[in-house]
């Protein structure tokens, strides 16, 4: 069974002004496409070739770095696209357990925000900010390339847990709108969150 490019949940246009259509467009059609594609190809009459996209990045270390490149590329985007919504009352703002997590781990949604935004905007280069749940509670970190948490490498050591939400950091996800204004985009980021989907996560990820 090879990977497939999933559907975007909503249209190129439905997270403007905060993510451009053709931003959108482009991410989702090009970049995604392709990071699909090019796993396909690279574990294509493998052993791996059956395997779940989350065991294969467990055992990512020992696969080329097309698998660790394009996997993680198709993981990461997969949970990209879920995780943001056009922006509404329902989904503007974490509630519930995950509200109360939040507030405990970082004293405040504000101050999360805070976090997760700088992790994003000190990330250098091409990458992802994430939120993540482990043993010890919430945690926001970073990593490079399409690297992320789930992985069984060195870069994404520093990033253990099952991540709940993530933001794309690599100049294509910004740069027809925000060019160098990578914190602007940030900052926009957080009216497409899609709090009813990372709840859900947070739920699954206990
Ligand atoms: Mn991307």
């Amino acid at each position: 069974m090879a990977f497939t490019l999933p559907a975007l949940p909503y249209a190129f246009n439905a997270l403007e002004p905060h993510i451009d259509a053709r931003t959108m467009e482009i991410h989702h059609g090009k970049h995604h496409a392709a990071y699909v594609n090019n796993l396909n190809a690279a574990i294509q009459g493998t052993e791996w070739e059956n395997k779940s996209l989350e065991e294969i990045l467990a055992n990512v270390s020992k696969l080329s770095p097309a698998v660790r490149n394009n996997g993680g590329g198709h993981w990461n985007h997969s949970m990209f696209w879920e995780i943001m919504a056009p922006h509404s009352e329902s989904t503007g703002s974490p509630s519930g357990a995950l509200a109360d997590a939040i507030n405990g781990t970082f004293g405040s949604f504000d101050k999360f925000k805070e976090d997760f935004s700088k992790a994003g905007a000190t990330r250098f280069g091409s990458g992802w900010a994430w939120l993540c749940v482990t043993p010890k509670g919430l945690e926001v970190c970073s990593t490079a390339n399409q690297d992320n948490p789930l992985m069984d490498v060195e870069g994404a050591r520093g990033c253990a847990g099952k991540p709940i939400l993530g933001v794309d950091v690599w100049e294509h996800a910004y740069y027809l709108n925000y060019q160098n204004r990578r914190p602007d985009y940030l900052a926009a980021f957080f009216n497409v969150i899609n709090w009813q989907e990372v709840a859900k996560r947070f739920a699954a990820a206990k």
